[in-house]
């Protein structure tokens, strides 16, 4: 979110610097899936940021490597009200122009030869979306900003004082370094300790705490794109509205995964390991340190579990498990924006759809502060 502020304002003509606390970014944009999937979002605002992102993503990507990839995404339908579902999905995506291709379980199975023919009925593929190498993007993204738009990265710099003195805002750091700007974007993520706890606390805002793991590398499995699966069916905004959904079976679903708020979502890295994931526990703001910092081995069990009734693998050892933590609203919001005075401006708790959702969200934004319109002449024709 800072990263996307950071690179319209500079395309607006602004001077930016950004401040991050850690030595590199080493907190949700980079411990996530990558699955940048505009078809999460029925048709509408959210949705478009999406496309937005994804011609953005690829048009950087163009000039630099930042580990963005066109391989697709597929969403398996494992029961027959799901499927059901993806032919909904298309048709609500042909009325946008959104481009989708039904495939059958024969069509899944030769292109994605990992996955069990127990498990797959029908899919629903997404030729145009992209991933991102996680723990590549947003590194190689600020090299390339750096080099290419000027755009000042101070890492170490943990903010934790603002001030609006009117005509300028004066910040400060804890290692006693001062910064002067016209205008602040804060873009904390998940921190809400160091600025504006009472402001956060008093949000409709709460912490999730997810956990992921990666196999070993595998190259002789090819399991290119990002892998959505019949959970995730039953858990997307996109297929919220359909007509079908409230008909869903709840029957077929291990009772855990909606304790743990598990669905199953797989990507494959470049080095050819999977990453496997997840599960979501909430906590408000106040209490979120409750969430605690353990990886929760019983619940990295049942996703495996779950992950193995989809995926035949050669091997299931892992390289990795780790937590992610994001801030999201609670209810319909969709993320939280406020202007404590008048040159400071605050955007967070984007949810699961950060990496998604942000470019497009943060070009909005930007627009509308500095009352501009960034033409597209940024984005390379696709
Ligand atoms: C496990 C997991 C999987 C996910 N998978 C996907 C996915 O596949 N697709 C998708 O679209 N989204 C996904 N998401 C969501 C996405 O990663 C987030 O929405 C997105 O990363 C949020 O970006 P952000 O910039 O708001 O937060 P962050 O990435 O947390 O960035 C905030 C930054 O601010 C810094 N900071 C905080 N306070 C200060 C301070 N006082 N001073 C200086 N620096 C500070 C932090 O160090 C941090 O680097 C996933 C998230 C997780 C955790």
């Amino acid at each position: 979110m800072g990263t996307f502020h950071a690179y319209h304002a500079a395309l607006a003509g602004k001077k930016v610097v950004v401040l991050e606390k850690d030595l590199q970014p080493m907190e949700s944009s980079v411990r996530n899936f990558g699955q940048v999937v505009p078809s999460g979002f029925a048709p509408g605002r959210w949705h478009q940021y999406g496309r937005y992102s994804t011609a953005l993503y690829q048009s950087l990507q163009a000039k630099y490597d930042i580990g963005i990839r066109n391989l697709g995404s597929v969403y398996l339908a494992n029961t027959e009200d799901e499927a059901q579902l993806l032919e909904e999905l298309k048709q609500q995506f042909d009325t946008a122009s959104y481009l989708s291709i039904p495939l059958s379980q024969a069509q899944v199975l030769e292109k994605w030869p990992a996955v069990k023919s127990s498990y797959v009925r029908s899919a629903l593929y997404f030729p145009q979306e992209v991933s991102s190498e996680s723990r590549k993007m947003i590194h190689a993204l600020h090299r390339s900003l750096q080099e290419t738009m000027k755009i000042e990265f101070h890492y170490l710099s943990a903010v934790h004082e603002i001030n609006d003195l009117g005509e300028k805002v004066r910040i400060k750091t804890s290692r006693g370094k001062t910064f002067e700007a016209a205008t602040c974007i804060v873009c904390n993520g998940r921190d809400f300790k160091y600025l504006y706890p009472e402001l956060f606390e008093q949000a409709n805002i709460e912490m999730v705490k997810l956990n992921m793991m990666v196999t070993k590398p595998l190259p002789e499995i090819s399991l290119p794109g990002n892998i959505l699966t019949g959970l995730t069916i039953r858990r997307y905004e996109s297929f919220k509205a359909l007509p079908s959904y409230g008909k869903l079976d709840p029957s077929p679903v291990n009772p855990l995964t909606v304790t743990h708020g598990i669905h199953i979502l797989f990507k494959q890295r470049t080095d050819g390991s999977i990453v496997i994931g997840d599960s979501h526990h909430y906590a408000d703001v106040a209490q979120s340190d409750q969430l605690g910092f353990d990886y929760d081995v019983e619940v990295g069990k049942i996703i495996l579990e779950e992950a193995k009734q989809i995926l035949a693998l050669p091997s299931w050892d892992l390289a990795q498990q780790w937590n992610g933590f994001y801030a999201q609203m609670k209810g319909d919001e969709e993320i939280f924006e406020a202007q404590p005075s008048t040159n400071i401006y605050i955007a967070t708790a984007i949810g699961g759809k950060g990496m998604t959702a942000s470019a497009g969200y943060t070009k909005e934004r930007i627009e509308k502060l500095y009352q501009v319109v960034l033409d597209d002449a940024h984005l390379q024709p696709q």
